[in-house]
């Protein structure tokens, strides 16, 4: 392939995954690497994406932001999961957290000695030995890294934040360690008539810009991945029906709450994320299953409090790039792909990607065997999480809509099948290296969505019956006090990383 050693990055687009990418490459190759970053004011961003999912912190600790400053400066809160109503059946909920639930005990996990007290007759939820559930029903947060000297490990957590504030925060720090950014409409790009490789991007003033490796951070269009270089889209729209999203900024109301909501409507679902200054809506919908202005309708009729601003439709379509890499261009972000924000998934995917092109990184020129890896690596990585999001339409019981009916009986593909399948009879989950849902969330989407397994691992039996009441006990005691000591979120925000005064506005 490209022999030619790559000293020269050229990042096309400025939206979350464009500064995500400008940021952490001007971090860690420095000064052996010259960055450029093409953006158009007057193609703008999606703007949207504020919830995320606690790997974002190791992000921040690669480009060694701090933490409370980072939550100031993008008027953010802190997550402890998801709340999902409705999903499993109407009047239902669960809290999909991101910790572990109560605690292992002679090497089986927790779920397993629940297991057997529910088999056994029990009624206890799962989620009354979540020390995340139970912290975040009480509207408490602080930072934990276990509870007290139990062997109870402490809160994981992300955050929700301001998408503009957060593009406005990395470019910041982008162009303080040298990355130059440059405003102009792309109107053509122009490939070398021998290699196929994007010589440069020509701007409609006529400049050019030139590289020897391109990002394609530009969006759902994916200017350089998709239309030059014909890296064509599988659509997984079959598994994933939504295709449509209406978003809507309101006023908050009541108190700040540590988790995201997704409450099922009709035909999808709708997002409520808390920030400091202002609460993010979004109503996800298929348009075959509700119009769009019956789905922005229900949406702006079911804000908590008055809208800030006209409502913003976004259109999709669930799927995946079949080359993420191909020739010398990387795509990142929506240009690789999109799969509906159920999960918070996509600013995680932009991360984790910049991280396998950092490990791939290309200094002596592009080879095929890198590029084969890597798109091997980020191929696995997006099935598995579309297998996760299939999980809460497949399991749902919901017979009262058409959309419903659909996800409840459309064929899912047979690496999630068999997931289902094994923790069905013994309530066991199996995870590779390259998953990004850990053992917890599969079991807490399963267990919450009503799969509940016919039998557990044998080895729970070791203990005996009143052990395994005390043992229960304990674990719930060990949540409950912890959380009575926890402060409220709002006031551990108030205390220390609130936005500046001056920001409100
Ligand atoms: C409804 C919805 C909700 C979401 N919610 C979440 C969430 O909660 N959590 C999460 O992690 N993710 C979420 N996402 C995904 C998240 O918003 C995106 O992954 C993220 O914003 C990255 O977008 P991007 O940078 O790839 O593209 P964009 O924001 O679209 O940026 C594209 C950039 O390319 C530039 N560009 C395009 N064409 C040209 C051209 N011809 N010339 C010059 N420049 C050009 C534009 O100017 C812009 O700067 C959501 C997405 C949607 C649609």
């Amino acid at each position: 392939m490209g022999r030619r050693p790559v000293s020269k990055i050229v990042i096309v687009g400025g939206g979350t995954a464009g500064w995500i990418a400008a940021a952490a490459l001007s971090k860690v190759l420095g000064r052996l690497i010259d960055i450029e970053l093409v953006e158009s004011d007057q193609i703008g961003t999606v703007g949207v994406g504020e919830a995320t999912i606690p790997q974002i912190r190791l992000l921040n600790g690669v480009l060694g932001i701090d933490e409370n400053d980072f939550i100031a400066k993008t008027a953010g809160t802190f997550k402890l999961g998801i709340e999902f109503s409705n999903w499993g059946a109407l009047g239902e909920r669960y809290l999909h957290t991101f910790g572990e639930v109560g605690i292992n005990l002679a090497g089986i996990h927790f779920h397993h000695y629940w297991l057997r007290h529910v088999q056994a007759g029990g009624t206890a939820s799962l989620w009354d030995y979540s020390l995340h559930d139970r912290a975040a029903y009480a509207g408490k947060f602080a930072r934990m890294e276990r509870v007290g000297n139990t062997p109870m490990a402490g809160l994981a957590y992300a955050f929700h934040f301001d998408a503009g504030l957060y593009a406005k925060l990395l470019r910041e720090y982008s162009e303080a360690r040298g990355v130059r950014r440059t405003e102009g409409l792309i109107r053509s790009v122009e490939l070398d008539t021998e290699s196929g490789f994007v010589r440069a991007v020509t701007l409609s003033d006529g400049r050019e810009v030139s590289g020897d490796l391109f990002i394609d951070c530009s969006g759902f269009r994916g200017l350089l991945i998709g239309e030059a270089l014909g890296s064509a889209y599988e659509d997984w729209s079959d598994f994933l029906p939504v295709n449509r999203a209406w978003a809507v900024p309101c006023e908050s109301a009541g108190p700040l709450l540590p988790y995201t909501k997704s409450i099922a409507r009709g035909a999808g679902w709708q997002w409520r994320i808390p920030l400091q200054h202002r609460t993010g809506n979004g109503h996800v919908f298929s348009n075959a299953h509700i119009s769009e202005q019956a789905a922005v309708d229900e949406l702006m009729q079911s804000l908590d409090g008055n809208a800030l601003g006209d409502p913003k439709l976004l259109k999709f379509v669930t799927g995946r790039r079949r080359e993420f890499w191909k020739k010398n261009c990387v795509s990142l972000g929506l240009a690789s792909g999109f799969m509906e924000p159920l999960e918070s998934t996509s600013i995680h995917l932009v991360q984790s990607n910049v991280n396998r092109l950092i490990a791939l990184f290309p200094q002596m020129g592009i080879r095929e065997a890198d590029v084969a890896e890597y798109n091997r690596q980020v191929g696995y990585e997006f099935e598995r999480i579309r297998d996760f999001l299939i999980l809460h339409y497949a399991l749902t019981r919901r017979d009262d809509t058409d959309f419903w009916n659909y996800v409840r009986t459309m064929p899912i593909p047979d690496t999630l099948r068999e997931r289902m399948d094994v923790f069905r009879a013994h309530g066991r989950i199996f995870r590779d290296q390259e998953d990004l849902f850990k053992e917890t969330s599969w079991l807490q989407v399963m267990v919450g969505q009503g799969l509940v397994p016919e039998g557990h691992n044998a080895m729970a039996d070791l203990i005996d019956d009143a052990q395994l009441a005390e043992f229960l006990a304990n674990v719930k005691a060990i949540a409950g006090r912890a959380v009575e000591a926890l402060p409220s979120h709002a006031d551990f925000i108030a205390q220390t990383c609130p936005m500046p005064a001056g920001m409100m506005a």
